[in-house]
């Protein structure tokens, strides 16, 4: 009998422990995040992401994350992408062909994730270290033919919902062929807008304009412009309690690669990799964040190489001064991170961050 008894008991036990299992692990399928942050690294392969174990003498924040996946990185109209097709495919879910912003291959305009969170009341952000009309940037907020068009994106961008954004970028916005001054027009909207230096000035919104194209480079002392940024963003962008979406790009990763200088790639790396850390930490202590790491393409068919034989020596080589057709990898951390493991195309990236923050 008291066999009998406690056969029974771990019988329950048992069925009771395995019910718990699939309750738990239907919650967390269900878990979704409140905020996104999604970042960028503009030619950022997996010899880019190497180096940071490499030449960093700190340790990598990617070794933080739990999923990795793999992306195909294609166009519509090439094999090889640009940084215009596949910003596009991440923040509007669709092929398209090389130069093209926020646009499908009719040239007409597909709604931005930007435009369609706003809506749902969520704020939403935007950090480079190129202009912020490049193409990348642009391709959250701007529908125009032709990446090249950065006035007219940089019009896009002041008649946006964005909330947040610092880069480079000021001469599209103030010393323009239309005469336009867009400062002007940025700051009647509610912006609080900065030209020389990231200081939190007193506003709901804010805009960093640093330099009058592209941001300097990190070997150039460019200093922590992109971690600070990142961290004044997740400051702002967090006080809506409907949450947000952040977009931060490691822009200049990809002009190392097109220079086929490695010391230019690898300390651009290592600056994206300390602005990835900023947005860990907050994700780590907030817990209802997914922080994705990815890359639009691979640049400069980018190798850590044995030098000449030695295996204890890496040199780093190029093998061409553009992009390469290389799958590029995919980090999640967070709430939903799970969907991000896999290969499957750019354009999924945007379907599942919609998926998680269609609530
Ligand atoms: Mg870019
Ligand atoms: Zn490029």
């Amino acid at each position: 009998m008291r066999e009998l008894l406690s056969l029974l008991f771990s019988i329950s036990f048992l069925a009771c422990s395995a019910q718990q299992v699939v309750i738990k692990s239907e919650t967390n399928t269900l878990k979704k995040p409140k905020n996104i942050i999604l970042f960028i690294g503009d030619g950022t392969g997996l010899s880019q992401i190497s180096a940071s174990q490499f030449f960093n003498e700190n340790p990598s924040n990617f070794d933080r994350f739990p999923v990795i996946g793999l992306i195909k990185t294609s166009a519509s109209n090439s094999l090889i992408t640009d940084s215009a097709a596949a910003a596009t495919a991440f923040a509007s879910g669709i092929k398209t062909y090389n130069g093209a912003i926020g646009v499908n291959v009719d040239s007409t305009a597909v709604p931005t994730i930007v435009e369609i969170v706003s809506e749902k009341g969520l704020s939403t952000g935007l950090v480079s270290t190129s202009s912020i009309t490049h193409a990348t940037p642009a391709c959250f907020y701007a529908h125009t033919k032709s990446r090249g068009l950065e006035e007219d994106i940089a019009s896009f961008l002041v008649a946006s919902e964005i909330d947040f954004f610092a880069g480079g970028g000021l001469n599209f916005f103030k010393h323009r062929s239309d005469g336009k001054d867009l400062i002007r027009v940025l700051e009647n909207n509610g912006f609080s807008i900065d030209t020389t230096s990231l200081k939190m000035a007193p506003a709901n919104k804010h805009g960093f304009l640093l330099a009058n194209g592209g941001m300097p480079k990190m070997l150039n002392g460019r200093g922590d412009f992109l971690p600070n940024a990142t961290q004044m963003a997740i400051e702002q962008l967090s006080q809506n309690k409907q949450g947000f979406f952040l977009m931060v790009e490691g822009s200049q990763i990809d002009w190392g690669g097109h220079a086929n200088d490695a010391d230019y790639l690898i300390s651009e790396l290592i600056d994206f990799d300390n602005a990835i850390g900023i947005a860990l930490d907050f994700a780590d202590q907030n817990g209802e964040t997914l922080v994705i790491v990815t890359a639009d393409h691979e640049t400069g068919g980018f190798t850590l190489a044995n030098d000449g034989g030695d295996y204890n020596k890496i040199k780093a080589t190029f093998s061409t001064n553009g992009h390469s057709a290389t799958m590029v990898p995919v980090f999640a951390k967070g709430p939903g991170a799970d969907l991000f493991g896999g290969i499957y195309e750019n354009t999924r990236i945007y379907h599942k961050m919609m998926e998680l923050l269609n609530r």
